[in-house]
């Protein structure tokens, strides 16, 4: 069965008492036992019946199943959020006198993790350019604990060379650990591209229109030893597993995950088309066109379709407030890949903490409005931005 078909029909461990048709929400925290030596058992992990909800829940099991199933990954690993997850990986697979090789590009609370809160338990981050092979080869040393990426980088909408850098750790005997959540795992295969862990913040495409937070941690089963750190010491003693009202609903989202990504890319791909002959914008960040310089790479790891989310210049910060506040129907909100169409100003928000410094050593540009192509019609979704566009750009 192909996936479309597979995220739909993965049955559940068991048969429901009444034949639901979905998947029941597990609302409890405990669970019962017969007897004293099953519920050992249980306990010390002899059997996966699941004793308490923190560390396992079925329904937050079975959505780990059918990601399972589409990703052909040994493990997968649900989270409260892609923080939960990314966190949950870094923890479980870096210590003390350690460093973490990765880009300046990088989601900002990744960034974060990585130049504060890590920092405080004698972690270093290693921040260079991941698409200088070379460049990373200097920074990498016998130290390193793994190599960090995220497959397209936001606003910057770059594409790491996975391939490449996958030799490097496979050089090293590390880990290339991947946050996909630019792009879903059903459009690549990610054990043949190299990546060891991928990290997913599903609150993005997976959870179905923003429906709810979520994170993965897809593992294929290439280092035991940080597999078993996350299934035993992350999910356990840090305490971020999905809560299974979160499951239930990002299991529903994967049924329909494949006809929205088809859906908002090629509506991405007309809207960045126009959005190049648009008078006002300056240049368009958008992989799924031939324009972009990535795009090649991009079109070799992920195929024709480019994604959701659409960046494109103005002049000045005062032009992007302009359009901002000019919008009708797109709203004004963060996150990526709702069913409606979202816009942004980057610089005075998601990095606006930042100083004006670590925005530049980001490339973080007070000229860039970034967009998240929703479910609307692309004729109605274009018609706001380029009125909003016009005001913003008249003199
Ligand atoms: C949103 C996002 C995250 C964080 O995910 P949350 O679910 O908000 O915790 C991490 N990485 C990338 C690339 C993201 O877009």
């Amino acid at each position: 069965m192909k996936e479309t078909t597979r995220a739909i029909h993965t049955p559940y461990q068991r048969r429901d008492a009444f034949d639901a048709l979905q998947m029941p929400v597990y609302h409890t925290m405990a669970y019962e036992f017969d007897n004293a030596a099953v519920m050992a058992d249980a306990f010390c992990g002899r059997t996966n019946a699941p004793d308490y909800s923190r560390v396992l829940n079925p329904t937050v099991t079975h959505f780990e199943e059918i990601i399972r199933g589409l990703t052909g990954a040994r493990e997968v690993s649900a989270f409260t959020s892609g923080m939960a997850a990314i966190s949950a990986m870094l923890l479980s697979t870096v210590q003390a006198g350690q460093n973490v090789v990765s880009s300046r590009h990088l989601f900002g609370n990744t960034y974060l993790l990585l130049t504060n809160t890590l920092r405080r338990f004698g972690v270093e981050a290693r921040l260079t350019d991941l698409t200088d092979p070379q460049l990373v080869e200097k920074v990498v040393d016998r130290n390193t604990a793994c190599i960090f990426l995220e497959t397209v980088t936001n606003p910057q909408t770059e594409v790491a060379d996975i391939r490449e850098l996958s030799k490097i750790a496979a050089a090293y005997r590390i880990p290339l650990i991947a946050d996909t959540t630019m792009i879903p795992f059903t459009q690549f295969d990610g054990e043949s591209l190299g990546i060891d862990f991928q990290v997913v913040s599903s609150t993005k495409y997976i959870s179905g229109g923003a429906t709810s937070l979520g994170g993965l941690i897809i593992d294929y089963g290439h280092f035991p030893e940080i597999s078993r750190l996350i299934k035993k010491d992350a999910i356990f003693n840090l305490g971020g597993y999905m809560t299974p009202h979160a499951a239930y609903m990002q299991t529903l989202g994967l049924e329909t995950l494949n006809v929205r990504y088809d859906r908002q890319s090629d509506s991405a791909m007309k809207i960045a088309r126009k959005l190049e002959s648009t008078p006002g914008v300056k240049g368009i960040g958008y992989p799924g066109l031939e324009s972009h310089p990535d795009h090649a790479l991009f079109k070799e790891l992920y195929g024709d379709r480019g994604g959701a989310m659409i960046t494109f210049e103005l002049a000045d910060a005062e032009q992007c407030f302009k359009f901002i506040n000019a919008l009708k129907l797109v709203h004004r909100a963060t996150n990526l890949f709702d069913n409606r169409t979202l816009a942004i100003h980057p610089a005075s928000t998601i990095f606006g903490p930042f100083s004006e410094a670590e925005r530049a050593a980001m490339d973080i540009k007070p000229t860039t409005i970034r967009l998240s192509i929703g479910l609307e019609d692309p004729e109605d979704i274009y018609a706001d931005l380029s009125q909003a566009i016009a005001a913003a750009t008249s003199k």
